[in-house]
């Protein structure tokens, strides 16, 4: 059970209020799209969820357990950033396989786990290539590749296509839904995106200020936007 739940987040930088009281209670298995203007939060409710940024108030919870910044990175979450920075001098056999060589698994357990990583990702014939000898989009594969890797429960996607061609956007994005579908895991994806918002989410949270606008199901942010913001982000209907 993976539930994620934020009770009442705050978080400031210094004087700056960047969240503000956040409510939101994320469904274990389904997939949660962040829309919002730049300098909303987004990244910074994200790397909370993670462990990886300190709460100033309120609490994070993933199956019931108190997210706290100083617990490992072993508590099944994974994230994926915008610019996927690969280990540059190791292929991608070793740059997929290097988080489970540091948990101490062995050989024989890492290639294992490695190998089913690649056969979802179709990433088989790169596996001795270095970072540097790939595209864009496969080495995004890659980095997504180094998540599903570790089993984690719970996947965040900070804009993780957004540095790759329109083309090649769409193909990922049918990926990362295939991928959901044959995970089940709990996943948690920023976006600028109407169309990845629109067909990857289960729900859409509209972000704005540090608070939460709306949320819902694309269909009823579609029909029933709150507000022209709201509308803005989501595309109104006509
Ligand atoms: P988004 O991902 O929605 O664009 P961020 O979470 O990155 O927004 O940033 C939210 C606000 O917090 C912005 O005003 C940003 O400048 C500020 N901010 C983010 N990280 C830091 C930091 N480490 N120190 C100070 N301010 C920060
Ligand atoms: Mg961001």
């Amino acid at each position: 059970m993976a539930d994620v739940v934020l009770s009442n987040v705050d978080k400031s930088y210094g004087a700056l209020e960047v969240i503000g009281g956040l409510n939101l209670s994320i469904e274990d298995g389904s997939f949660t799209v962040f829309v919002g203007p730049s300098g909303c939060g987004k990244s910074t409710l994200l790397r909370m969820i993670a462990g990886l940024e300190p709460i100033s108030g309120g609490e994070v919870q993933i199956g019931g357990r108190r997210v706290n910044e100083a617990e490992p990175i072993e508590r099944g979450v994974a994230m994926v950033f915008q610019n996927y920075a690969l280990y540059p001098h190791m292929s991608v056999e070793q740059n997929i396989g290097f988080s489970l060589r540091m948990a101490g698994l062995n050989r024989s357990q890492i290639a294992t786990r490695v190998a089913a990583a690649a056969a979802s990702l179709q990433l088989e014939p790169l596996m001795k290539r270095k970072p540097a000898e790939l595209s864009g989009g496969q080495r995004q594969r890659v980095a997504i590749g180094r998540a599903i890797v570790r089993n984690p429960e719970v996947f965040l996607f900070d804009e993780p296509l957004s540095n790759l061609d329109a083309e090649l956007r769409v193909s990922m994005r049918v990926e990362i839904a295939k991928l959901h579908r044959q995970l089940g895991s709990t996943m948690i994806y920023v976006t600028h995106d109407q169309t990845e918002a629109m067909t990857l989410a289960d729900k859409i949270v509209v972000m704005r200020a540090g608070k939460i606008e709306q949320e819902g199901t694309p269909e009823a942010l579609y029909e029933d936007p709150v507000n022209m913001f709201v509308a803005g982000f989501i595309g109104s209907p006509r």
